[in-house]
């Protein structure tokens, strides 16, 4: 039985480096990050991606999304996530509306995007 179907698993975490060039992630910790989530937090797993809104992003979420599964992505503007990536997920059945949350943690410092995070998955669990 596929685990999802019936019993939706936790939010998963899945950071978006931009490249890892992007002067907006300067002050950001990348593994810190990453790492206080999939430890500390409520989430099934976290992962990495260097680039969401390219073709490989594209085929990164037609391969991984599940209908039902919520994520939580850290990247640039929501607005700009949106655009880049939803279609990719209704191609698979899934809907960036209802199961993608996107935050914005560009110029944020390390602590500050972990906070965001863990208010953010608090909200979702509400
Ligand atoms: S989706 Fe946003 S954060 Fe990710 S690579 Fe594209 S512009 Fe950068």
């Amino acid at each position: 039985m596929n685990n999802n179907e019936s019993n939706p698993t936790k939010p998963v975490f899945v950071m978006c480096y931009c490249t890892g060039e992007c002067p907006g992630f300067q002050s950001l910790n990348l593994w810190q990050l990453v790492n206080r989530v999939r430890n500390e937090m409520d989430v099934e797993f976290a992962i990495v991606h260097p680039q969401l809104c390219v073709d490989d992003g594209e085929r990164f979420w037609k391969n991984f999304a599940k209908p039902g599964q919520k994520y939580l992505v850290g990247g640039c503007d929501p607005r700009m996530q949106r655009k880049m990536y939803k279609d990719a997920l209704s191609a698979v059945g899934a809907d960036f509306d209802a199961q993608v949350t996107a935050l914005d943690l560009r110029n944020m410092e390390t602590e500050a995007a972990i906070q965001k995070v863990s208010e953010t998955l608090a909200e979702m669990g509400d």
